[in-house]
């Protein structure tokens, strides 16, 4: 399949089955932006769960955080936002089409719009924060940023932190949250958009034990991506080269995933020294140092960095997962997810809607509804067609009430990967389901 097939197809099987819509949609779209639907949003729900969990509650030594968008001005100065966090722009003197000028299709000088060769002038840095104003007056004292990344939040409390949570370095703070970055040239979907989720943790390490860190955390990080079931050979680390390296990082890590548009950094992790820290002591005037109590040493610890872009991540869960096959001569899409990220766990259906079967197929759909274990009723169509549309919605599980049931109280369930059918009691399914769901 060609690299901008998939890309179609994942686009279009997304918006068929509700995971995903352009915003705005009824006005032409934005482009920039998606909207996730009625699976999507579960899908993204539950990555984001399991991220919490094994950042948060499996552990004692990272806590978690809710910052808001919104900040103090200051932050931004303090780090390096305002004067640095920029890209470089180049318009084409023909369409004025504006691209970012380190893009590969761009770098050679030919407009990718309009074909115009020598089409650019020198490129100039564009600030990719997005500006308003706070309060009801449009002045420049009242600027202010949504938030870039989420890391900042976790920076101006990393002392109210520790010391409410009585954490000893080195310790975590997590947090998962909407960032928005005004983007020269966003695109491949839900790729690079202009507002998006980040899933950050930062890890505050006393210096010198900051490289041992580092490694037990990329080792961590990448263990987690291969235990979502993502095709080992599609991961891989890219070491940041010395131009690449952001200014205030000492090492960093992308994890990168093979898209069909070729390899690209999905997460990253970041040494990034006690640079935030010691930057927001001295524009804030408040000291960020921790008192060890065992020794009374104070030192400003170094961070290391997990950076997760959510959306990000969606794709390489849906691009791995999407498969087309044939079984039993009939053409099939499926989207192979991990049970704990589906959003539907089970479809019930009757295999006729007589003989009493749609009411056992409901009963057993609303006790699975009470169970937690997020099921969908399904009795139209041909029971073929049925196991079609779960597949593509990547529901690992559908269950058919037949004429058996009636007689020994059994029904079927299939596998969606291996097609393999078992007969279980229907008082047995709640439980059956519950032992899957929780892993491969
Ligand atoms: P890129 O080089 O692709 O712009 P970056 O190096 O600027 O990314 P970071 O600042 O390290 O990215 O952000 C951490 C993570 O946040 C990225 O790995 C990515 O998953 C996500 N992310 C960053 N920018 C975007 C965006 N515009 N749209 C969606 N996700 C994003």
């Amino acid at each position: 399949m060609a690299s901008g097939d998939l890309m179609d197809k994942l686009v279009s099987l997304t918006k068929r089955r509700g995971y995903v819509f352009q915003s705005s949609e009824i006005y032409g779209g934005t482009g920039s932006v998606w909207d996730y639907g009625p699976l999507g949003v579960e899908l993204k729900n539950n990555l984001k769960a399991l991220w919490w969990s094994a950042m948060v509650h499996q552990r004692d030594d990272i806590e978690g955080l809710d910052a808001a968008i919104l900040m103090h001005p200051g932050v931004w100065e303090a780090s390096g936002h305002v004067e640095g966090f920029t890209d470089p722009l180049v318009e084409c003197s023909s369409c004025h089409r504006r691209f970012r000028a380190d893009l590969p299709e761009v770098e050679g000088g030919q407009c990718p719009t309009c074909g115009t060769r020598n089409a650019f002038g020198t490129p100039r840095m564009f600030n990719l924060m997005f500006k308003t104003f706070m309060g009801p007056v449009e002045e420049d004292a009242a600027a202010i940023y949504l938030r870039p990344e989420t890391a900042q939040g976790i920076y101006v409390n990393f002392l109210n932190i520790q010391g409410t949570a009585r954490q000893k370095v080195p310790f975590g703070i997590a947090q998962i949250g909407k960032a928005f970055r005004n983007e020269i040239t966003p695109g491949n979907f839900i790729f690079r958009t202009r507002e998006f989720e980040q899933a950050e943790m930062q890890f505050f390490v006393k210096p010198g034990t900051d490289d041992e860190w580092f490694e037990r955390w990329k080792a961590d990080r990448m263990a987690w991506h291969a235990g979502l079931g993502i095709k080992a050979e599609k991961l891989r680390f890219h070491q940041h080269t010395e131009e690449e390296l952001a200014h205030y990082a000492k090492l960093a890590f992308d994890i990168e995933y093979e898209f069909p548009f070729g390899w690209k950094e999905f997460e990253g992790i970041h040494n990034r020294t006690d640079f935030d820290l010691s930057r927001h002591q001295e524009h804030s005037g408040k000291r960020l140092e921790y008192i060890d109590a065992a020794t009374n040493e104070r030192y400003v610890p170094y961070v290391i960095e997990t950076s997760m872009g959510v959306d990000r991540t969606l794709l390489v869960v849906l691009t791995d997962a999407y498969r087309e096959e044939v079984v039993e001569g009939e053409e099939r899409v499926v989207l192979s997810l991990d049970p704990r990220l589906a959003p539907l766990k089970a479809a019930v259906f009757p295999l006729v809607k007589k003989d009493g079967l749609p009411e056992i197929a409901t009963k057993l759909h609303e006790g699975l509804r009470k169970a937690s274990v997020p099921s969908f009723y399904d009795a139209a169509g041909s029971i073929g067609r049925r196991y079609r549309r779960q597949d593509e919605a990547g529901t690992p599980w559908c269950i058919t009430v037949d004429g058996q049931t009636n007689e020994d109280d059994t029904v079927t369930i299939r596998d969606r990967d291996s097609l393999e059918q078992v007969r279980v009691a229907t008082d047995k399914v709640v439980g059956w389901l519950r032992e899957r769901m929780a892993g491969r």
